[in-house]
């Protein structure tokens, strides 16, 4: 069977994704070839998934003074930085040819071998692994995503072949003027490039031919390299001022009232799922719901057809999740390797935070508020005997940063001392926690003594990652948020879990006090 091989020249990022969805909108209407399009980009730009938030993700400052593109991908995912280190390929065809009705596990495996053999033949031993990258030992070195239109799929990928880990920092919502080399080393145990792997960088005309040989063999067919057709650089054309908008880049998928919003987020294999949410208490209505994440969603305009039959809801749980579930069970909104449940985790968080806000608290504080075990109310009842306070707060040249205790020496800007004394004064015992280990002790410490719940300051990031930790460890508790960038900010997560992070956070006291006063 014959496909065509599209090797279109370097474009901008808009020019590359009016041709993405010229090409799939025209295979969906059965009007073009079977297509394995090669793509680079010029200027280099910063691409955002498609359920992303170009303000949650990219420093836009940054790129427009280095001459980086912004835009929006048609496919979900995670944001990228692509420059002319990076080779794209796709696959645009109809659905049919792999029997499928939406892009699933499966076929992003078989559409991944053939770039795994690809680099086997250029030199480097990599694997596919679930749910969509492939990699060598560990290391990333091709991210994937897809989308559909009507019969036809469009499912594209980028082969690094060189790799600016800097510039990709700096480009993406990373505080990198804090980062040190040390930081870029533990990216780079994460993320490989063909010159890493090689010690050399193979010509582009070698890598596509690689590639190239690696889906004729793959998948059966023979590639015969043609241009566009004149629909397609028709449709191209009356596309582009579109891609060039704000209204593609960075649509207005934010809070009216971001003062006003509680969010819930959980992380799955497939991917980060966020809900924000601005609650209209006292009619006890959705007012406004985002749905935001890097996993991939199927069909395409599916969340946001979710999003707006969420808007003006009952505020009941029962509603919200039958809506979800309704939508999961119709095909309506298909998320590959994410189930309903999953996606809905983050819901249970935003209306533990709604119950929190029914007991007269701002909704400010009440999203910075976690309960694990227990509601806020059950847990504050139980009155909680243990306060846990993060080794990251104490000053960076405190002789006790990397010690359980402190002398409350009343130094300006720690603090851990007003905290420390908030808690010793309810009669609670309270004490730092300075590493992964020294965290999970403290729980089983806890739960062996029967103490019956505790107070803890972190990161969010930290409790998003270890909700389930804080729920087999089955001590009820309270995790109110920290200020200020947090090791994850920094990508220096694996340090903080060694208890070795090297920056000073800050606890939101006047929040711990507000609850320490709620014990009954
Ligand atoms: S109050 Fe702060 S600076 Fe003083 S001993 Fe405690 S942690 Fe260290
Ligand atoms: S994960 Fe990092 S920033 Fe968060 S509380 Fe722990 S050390 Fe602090």
């Amino acid at each position: 069977m014959e496909w065509r091989l599209l090797d279109t020249p370097p474009m901008t990022a808009a020019e590359n994704m009016a041709l993405d969805d010229a090409l799939l909108e025209l295979k969906g209407e059965g009007r073009t070839p079977d297509t394995i399009r090669f793509l680079q980009f010029a200027p280099r730009a910063v691409l955002v998934g498609y359920h992303q938030s170009v303000a949650e993700e990219v420093r836009l400052d940054y790129c427009r003074a280095h001459g980086i593109d912004v835009n929006r991908r048609n496919t979900g995912g995670g944001a990228i930085f692509f420059d002319e280190n990076q080779l794209g390929w796709e696959v645009i065809c109809r659905k049919a040819a792999f029997d499928v009705g939406v892009p699933t596990p499966r076929l992003f495996r078989t559409l991944c071998l053939p770039v795994v053999d690809a680099l086997a033949t250029l030199g480097v031993a990599a694997d596919f692994r679930p749910r969509n990258d492939i990699e060598v030992d560990g290391r990333k070195i091709s991210g994937t995503g897809g989308t559909e239109s009507g019969e036809a799929f469009l499912f594209q990928g980028t082969m690094l072949v060189d790799f600016d880990v800097e510039t990709m920092l700096r480009a993406l919502r990373i505080p990198v003027e804090k980062l040190k080399a040390k930081e870029i080393d533990s990216i780079k145990e994460r993320v490989t490039c063909l010159r890493w792997e090689l010690g050399r960088t193979p010509t582009l005309e070698a890598i596509k031919e690689a590639v190239r040989r690696g889906f004729e063999r793959r998948l059966g067919i023979r590639l015969v390299p043609a241009g566009l057709t004149a629909e397609e650089l028709k449709r191209f054309r009356a596309r582009l001022p579109f891609y060039r908008s704000a209204e593609w880049v960075d649509p207005v998928r934010r809070p009216a009232r971001p003062r006003e919003t509680l969010q819930g987020a959980a992380k799955f294999e497939a991917g980060l799922v966020r809900f924000t949410l601005d609650p209209d208490l006292r009619r006890n209505r959705v007012h406004e719901i985002f749905i935001t994440g890097d996993f991939l969603a199927f069909p395409h305009r599916a969340l946001y057809d979710l999003e707006a039959a969420l808007r003006g809801a009952d505020l009941d749980p029962e509603v919200l999740r039958g809506t979800v579930r309704r939508f999961f069970e119709s095909g309506a909104l298909q998320i590959p390797g994410m189930s309903a449940d999953e996606f809905l985790r983050p819901l249970d968080q935003l209306f533990e935070k709604i119950a929190i806000a029914r007991t007269g608290l701002p909704l400010g504080h009440c999203d910075r508020i976690s309960p694990a075990n227990g509601s806020f109310a059950e847990v504050l009842c139980r009155r909680p005997s243990v306060l846990l306070l993060p080794y990251c707060a104490k000053p960076t040249d405190c002789d006790l940063r990397h010690d359980k205790s402190c002398r409350v020496c009343g130094r300006e800007g720690c603090t851990v001392g007003r905290a420390w004394q908030a808690g010793t004064e309810r009669g609670m015992r309270v004490t730092t926690v300075v590493s992964f280990e020294d965290l999970w002790a403290e729980l089983m410490r806890m739960r062996v003594a029967g103490e019956p719940a505790f107070v803890g300051c972190c990161c969010r990031p930290f409790f998003t990652k270890h909700a389930e930790d804080f729920a087999r460890a089955g001590v009820p508790g309270i995790l109110l948020d920290i200020d200020h960038t947090t090791c994850y900010d920094l990508d220096q997560a694996r340090d903080a879990y060694a208890g070795t992070f090297d920056r000073q956070t800050e606890l939101a006291v006047e929040l711990l006090e507000r609850v320490l006063e709620g014990i009954a």
